[in-house]
């Protein structure tokens, strides 16, 4: 606000995207495994209490960026669309019929944590065969020994066998729960962002394309596409102003 010479009355509304799960109609984080402290913490409440008394609305980071691409994004007049992020982690929401699936607790979505395997590397979440375990980037990295995904994705393009293992496995993976997107939901976009699908698009869309041609229900398949998304790394911020803005307007039903 000080950079851009606004004051605090100014501001309408506030908006901030968080990991969850959460409790987005309260602004309750229930859990946020990579940030201490973060367990039924009362974010939106806080927010308010020190930017006095602003209005505060706080969803889960996958929402938002849901709400960017559907928005502003590569999903824009589309009713029936997965967003699924491959970063750090992966995530999702679902937007079927023209609305967001919440679930009876507001935690649909985690795509991440759908098992794709009989079998494989213990999940963070504490199960096992998750789709996170093998294909999000710190997973990646953890189980090569690398800092970060893209030396793995490097290994494995420079002929090193365990990269490019790992690489194989998380295509894999993605090709699964591309076919069970596909198959259970028939959305007609699947729109993949994230850092690892914007920097290796040929090891995260075009194995889920291949596995949706070659393994999907043919209806479905022929009524999906896997796209990239198009908002960038801004996504779930951009997502979350829109998304504030419709909420204090009285609008935004289809994702609430
Ligand atoms: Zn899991």
């Amino acid at each position: 606000m000080e950079r851009s010479g606004r004051a605090l009355g100014e501001i309408a509304v506030g908006a901030c995207s968080a990991p969850g799960p959460l409790d987005y109609r309260r602004g309750i984080v229930h859990e946020a495994p990579n940030l201490v402290g973060m367990i039924e913490f009362p974010l939106a409440e806080r927010l308010s209490a020190s930017l006095d008394g602003l209005l505060v609305f706080v969803d889960h980071d996958t929402a938002m960026a849901a709400v960017g691409e559907a928005m502003a994004g590569s999903a824009v007049g589309v009713a029936d669309f997965v967003y699924l992020t491959v970063s750090t982690g992966l995530g999702g929401k679902i937007v079927s019929g023209g609305r967001m699936l919440r679930g009876v607790r507001g935690t649909a979505g985690e795509l991440g944590h759908f098992p794709v395997a009989l079998e494989g590397p213990r999940c963070g979440c504490g199960s096992f065969g998750c789709a996170e375990s093998f294909a999000a980037g710190r997973n990646l990295a953890e189980q090569f020994g690398a800092v970060d995904a893209e030396r793995v994705y490097a290994a494995a393009a420079s002929g090193d066998a365990r990269a490019g293992a790992l690489v194989a496995r998380a295509e894999a993976a993605l090709g699964n729960l591309a076919v069970g997107l596909a198959n259970a939901l028939n959305p007609s976009l699947i729109v993949v962002g994230g850092s690892v699908a914007e920097h290796q698009p040929v090891h995260v869309l075009e194995p889920m394309r291949r596995a949706i041609a070659m393994r999907a229900f043919r209806v479905p398949a022929s009524s999906v596409m896997v796209v990239p998304a198009a908002l960038g790394a801004d996504v779930a911020l951009l997502g979350s102003v829109l998304a504030a803005r419709e909420r204090a307007a009285g609008r935004g039903e289809w994702f609430l």
